[in-house]
């Protein structure tokens, strides 16, 4: 059975990532949240609409052990599941002036964005080299790219996780894995809720905000066999805002 594991699967660009998975690609959904078990369940229930499987996994990307000791203990339930596509989606902005950001806020987004990337990466690319296929795909932002002010910590790691797709995917192209970062500008979800979007949106070529859904599109595409000749690339889908 195909899975494709979505971090930060329950809201947001992760939740449209996962629908656009399972209605475009037909993969059962390995949905990972952090907290809101409530959100996670009735994506589960819409994403089973389309008549794939999803299971709910509940960990902290951050968290090492958490990561190992659920895909353990899910991949021991599910023998003849394979993981063919992770989404490192999950992430979290605490912004502030850098002069103002103390070691909490520094520390946790690192470790949610970059340290989450390693350690839900590394629970499951072996079995996608051994297997001779796979797509890994992280979200990343435009603030890795260019650089946001308030966002020094957020850049950081986004900016870290834009170097670690390149590397990685000269790394392992070999066995036929594919590594590539997404990389949005301004997009509707709980996470830009208290943005206001009249002030920004003047910079904005086409004029808006964009929809999750538009980022799921890339996604789908990068993650399904269209994709086999793109690797180590980060594309932008930021409405002209930056190149
Ligand atoms: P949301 O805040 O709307 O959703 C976040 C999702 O991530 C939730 O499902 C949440 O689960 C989960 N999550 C948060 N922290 C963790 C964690 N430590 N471990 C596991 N899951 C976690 O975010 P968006 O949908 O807006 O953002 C998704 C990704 O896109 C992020 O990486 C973000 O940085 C990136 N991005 C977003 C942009 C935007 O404009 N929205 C722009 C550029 C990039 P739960 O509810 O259970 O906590």
């Amino acid at each position: 059975m195909k899975y494709a594991l979505v971090t930060g699967g329950s809201r947001g660009i992760g939740k449209a990532i996962c629908l656009k998975i399972a209605a475009e690609l037909k993969y059962n959904i390995l949905l990972n949240y952090n907290s809101n078990t409530e959100a996670a369940e009735e994506t589960q229930v819409e994403i089973e609409t389309f008549g794939v499987k999803c299971d709910l996994l509940k960990f902290n990307v951050a968290d090492a052990d958490a990561v190992q000791n659920s895909l353990e203990n899910w991949k021991a339930e599910n023998t003849e599941a394979k993981i063919e596509i992770l989404v490192n989606n999950a992430g979290i902005t605490k912004d502030g002036l850098f002069i103002f950001t103390n070691k909490e806020s520094w520390n946790s987004v690192i470790n949610t964005s970059l340290n989450g990337f390693y350690n839900v990466t590394q629970a499951v690319l072996k079995d996608m080299l051994r297997s001779r296929y796979g797509r890994v795909i992280n979200i990343v932002s435009l603030s890795g790219l260019k650089g946001n002010p308030g966002q020094v910590n957020y850049s950081a790691a986004k900016g870290a996780v834009i170097s670690a797709t390149k590397a990685l995917a000269q790394e392992i192209g070999k066995r036929k894995v594919t590594v590539n970062a997404v990389a949005p500008g301004f997009i509707q979800s709980d996470m830009t809720k208290d943005f206001d979007e009249e002030e920004f949106k003047k910079h904005i070529p086409l004029n808006r905000f964009g929809e999750a859904e538009e980022v799921a599109e890339l996604v789908s595409f990068l993650a399904s066999d269209r994709s086999s000749y793109i690797t180590g690339e980060v594309i932008n889908i930021n409405g002209g805002l930056y190149s």
